[in-house]
Parts: structure tokens; C-alpha cells; sequence
């Protein structure tokens, strides 16, 4: 407490913050009576229990997560692509138009307040951070903007004025097919050859550098369906040891496409092609044969799941059990971001994984249950994916950290892994009271402190873009 008792008194620098809280989850499990103390720069300075109370007083405080995988824009989609298509039958594939068309009339001001409505639903929701897969980025008909990073600076100046912790990864989108096709209509806005990409990247990387230190850039080659096999290792090369993203096994025709041009399945053909390592992070990963899932756990690398996602788009289920048996890393992504919410994707997880094997509490062990396997899990396999020191209530970690609402009458006298349980299973957002992004204190009481002014603006851009849809 000596160290403690020195930062809490008048030596403390200027904007050092103490949280009280009734119980916490620290690495080691839960702990009550909890003072942390946060510095400045943004960053859990100590952790104490058996502390008497003092600053900011909480009920139960968690390290918050990493959204470790949006497309900001396709938030202005939401309820549009619910209808039936003349096809036979409404897949993925449909979809994908109604988002293209989408695509068509939207400008840069109509992405930035867009991605910072999203970014505030987020906070909201209780994550501290987003691994934004950033791959819009020319004007409709494909010609570069005159700054060829302007919608990247888009996203960075939207988490400017929603404080979230941003890791921005460009995305390299090339070809519209295995098979070196040209893009389509749909898809010019996200096009670069390589040596345009770099100098995309080198422009995000420039402006995510304004940003707060805890801000990080990675690189996302789009998938193997719009890169070649030569560009996806010079992505690897321009990531170093930074975040490398890429969407993988998503869907049944893009393994039979991979398949038919690699000869391979596209998880097998990824780790015999690539030492496949734990800044990888490998997005859905829907379409896995056990075999794969055991191999891929077996790299320490992460798998990027976003439940409600591939709900949505009848993606299929990833196989959780054995990933996890075979000790593998995962985190949790809001992708299509239909609907934000960090409980029902942990929930959306879970029941999947019942549903399939017709059984309960599918990931629980005799020591934790099942919300804090899944929450502890999101927690490391977010951080390691965005390249960001957090995911535990630890001294030297970014204080990405958010307090359930005391007040809930679900959560009235409730203790450790019951409380998470709880929010889980039968809460929502409303649980979630305050959040901080590396010591950024951006909800309170629920809300997000510009909440107002970035409500009013989406409103306004999404009036216009609904009269040129
Ligand atoms: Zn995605």
C-alpha cells in the first residue's frame, strides 16, 4: 500500500485517476474492496485489495475488450438487406450486393459520423477499443482522393472524438476473384495494387500517429480471394510483428473456390504457406474441418469471431469446443456491426455451440463458468489481436476498463462469475455504466459523454443518404 498511499497524496501528478470498486476481476480471479490507481498516460499504475474507498466508486469493475473486427460504415446498413432477392434463395452472396450498392453514394463526411456513431455504440457496449478492417478507400468510380489516405483519416479523426482505442488496418483488396479477375462495379472503391497500398498505408500510418500513444496500425490483406499469393506475403513483410488481419474460411464457396485454385482447403493451405504466428489474427474461420481446428489453435495466432455476424449472414458455426480443448486463442468482433452488443455476442457464442452439440455450458470448466471462459478469453485474444497492452487489470496495462451498473436489480448482491453470468445470459448494454479507453473516461451513467452531438449528426447523414438510396 506505501506506493499507493504516496500517488493518492499531494505528490500525485496532475490527472492521475482512482477508481474504488466494490469487487473486480483481476487476473488472478476476484478480488473485493479494489483501488486502482491510473496515471496520466493512461495506464493501471496499481492495483490493490482490501482497499478503504476513495475516488471514483464502482460496483463491479472488469477489464474492458477489443472489438477486434468492424466495418464501420456497414452500421448505416442495418435493416436493409432483410428482404427476399429474386433468387431462389438469400445467402452471403446477395448480401453483398445490397452492400456495394451501398457503397456507392457514400462520402467521407457520411463515414466519419457514421464510424463515430458506431464507435460510440461500442463504448457503450462495454468494449474499450476496435481493430478497425478499414477497406473503403476511393471515391465512387474508383479514383483515388486527392489525399490517398482520406478515409482513413476519417476513421482516425471519428475515434479522435469518441476516445475509443483505435487499431486501424488497411486493407489490401486487389482482385475479384482467386482466379486474378478484375473488381467489379462493387468493389473499385476498395481497390490498390500493392505499391499504392504502401503508400496508403505509410499516409494511415501517419495520421494514426496523431492519435494517442495507445493507438496501433496493422495491415489486412482482404482475404485469399482478393489477394495474390505474392501480395499476401509482402503484406506479411509490411506488418513486421504489427496486427495482420484477414478474413479466412468464411463461407462453403470460398473454400471450394480456394480449393479449386490452391488445392488446398484455405486453413491448410494459410499454415503450409505461412508461418502463421501470434500477430495473426484470422477472421470467422466458420468453415473448419477438426483437423484444421486443432492446427490452427496449435499457432498461437488468433481467431477473430463475430457471432451475431455470421448469424446474420448464415455463415455457419465455429467449431469453439475443440478450438478452445486445443487451446486456442479467440476474440470477439462486431463485423457487419448489425448490432452492437458485447453480451450477445458472448451469449450468441455460447448457444450457437448448444445448439450444435445439444448440450449446456459448453466451454465451462469445473473452476470458471461459462461467461467468464468466454469473457476471459475475449479479453486476451482482443488485446493480443490489436496489438494492445490490455485485457487484464494489471499494473503497466492500458486501463481498458468498464463497471457493470451497481444499481441493476440483476446484479443486487451478486459476486464474481454470477454477475458475469448474469450480464451474459439475461443482460444487455444497459448493464454496462462506465467505461474507460486507456484511462479515457468516455461513458458515464450509461452514456457517452458526446453522446448528443454524435447522435444528431448520424441522424442527419442517414435522412440523406435514405432519400439517395
Ligand atoms: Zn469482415
Amino acid at each position: 500500500m506505501n506506493a499507493l498511499q504516496t500517488l493518492s497524496g499531494s505528490t500525485a501528478p496532475a490527472g492521475t485517476q482512482i477508481l474504488f470498486a466494490d469487487n473486480a476481476l483481476a487476473p488472478s480471479g476476484w478480488k473485493e474492496n479494489v483501488r486502482v490507481v491510473i496515471t496520466p498516460d493512461g495506464k493501471i499504475a496499481e492495483v490493490s485489495e482490501g482497499a478503504t474507498p476513495e475516488g471514483t466508486r464502482v460496483g463491479t469493475l472488469l477489464p474492458a475488450p477489443v472489438n477486434l473486427h468492424s466495418h464501420a460504415f456497414q452500421r448505416a446498413m442495418a435493416g436493409m438487406s432483410e428482404r427476399r432477392g429474386s433468387e431462389s434463395r438469400d445467402t452471403f452472396w446477395t448480401w453483398r450486393q445490397i452492400m456495394f450498392r451501398f457503397l456507392d453514394v457514400l462520402t467521407p463526411d457520411d463515414i466519419e459520423a457514421i464510424a463515430a456513431f458506431v464507435q460510440m455504440e461500442m463504448l457503450e457496449a462495454g468494449y474499450a477499443a476496435v481493430a478497425e478492417f478499414h477497406y473503403v478507400h476511393h471515391q465512387p468510380g474508383g479514383t483515388p482522393y486527392d489525399n490517398i489516405a482520406e478515409l482513413s483519416e476519417r476513421i482516425v479523426t471519428a475515434s479522435s472524438t469518441t476516445g475509443i482505442g483505435l487499431t486501424l488496418l488497411p486493407v489490401l483488396y486487389s482482385q475479384g476473384g482467386c482466379d486474378g479477375r478484375s473488381l467489379g462495379d462493387g468493389q473499385i472503391r476498395f481497390g490498390n495494387d500493392f505499391d499504392r497500398f504502401q503508400k496508403l498505408h505509410q499516409a494511415a500510418a501517419r495520421a494514426v500517429a496523431a492519435l494517442p500513444e495507445d493507438a496501433r496500425i496493422g495491415v489486412a490483406p482482404h482475404s485469399l480471394r482478393a489477394v495474390t499469393r505474392q501480395d499476401l506475403a509482402r503484406c506479411v513483410e509490411l506488418a513486421g510483428t504489427a496486427p495482420l488481419h484477414m478474413h479466412l474460411a468464411e463461407q462453403v464457396k470460398e473454400v471450394e473456390e480456394i480449393e479449386a485454385a490452391y488445392g488446398k482447403r484455405p486453413v491448410n493451405w494459410l499454415l503450409d504457406a505461412h508461418e502463421v504466428t501470434d500477430n495473426w489474427c484470422l477472421i470467422h474461420c466458420t468453415q473448419m474441418t477438426a483437423q484444421e481446428t486443432s492446427g490452427l489453435a496449435a499457432t498461437g495466432a488468433v481467431a477473430g469471431l463475430c457471432p451475431i455476424t455470421e448469424s446474420s449472414l448464415g455463415d455457419g458455426i465455429f467449431d469453439g469446443v475443440n478450438y478452445l480443448a486445443a487451446k486456442g486463442k479467440f476474440g470477439i468482433g462486431s463485423d457487419s456491426n448489425i448490432r452492437i452488443s458485447l453480451s450477445e455476442e458472448l451469449r450468441t457464442f455460447e448457444y450457437s455451440q448448444r445448439l450444435r452439440d445439444k448440450c449446456r455450458a459448453s466451454v465451462a470448466t469445473p473452476e470458471k463458468s461459462t461467461g467468464r471462459v468466454l469473457y476471459e478469453t475475449a479479453l486476451a485474444g482482443g488485446a493480443q489481436a490489436a496489438g494492445r497492452a490490455s485485457g487484464a487489470l494489471a499494473p503497466g496495462r492500458y486501463a481498458d476498463l468498464l463497471a457493470l451498473d451497481g444499481t441493476a436489480l440483476d446484479l443486487d448482491r451478486t459476486r464474481g462469475d454470477e454477475t458475469l453470468d448474469i450480464w451474459v445470459f439475461a443482460g444487455d448494454d444497459r448493464m454496462v455504466a462506465d467505461v474507460w479507453s486507456a484511462g479515457r473516461h468516455v461513458v458515464t451513467g450509461g452514456r457517452h459523454r458526446q453522446a448528443e452531438a454524435i447522435r444528431d449528426r448520424y441522424r442527419t447523414t442517414m435522412r440523406a443518404l435514405r432519400q439517395k438510396l
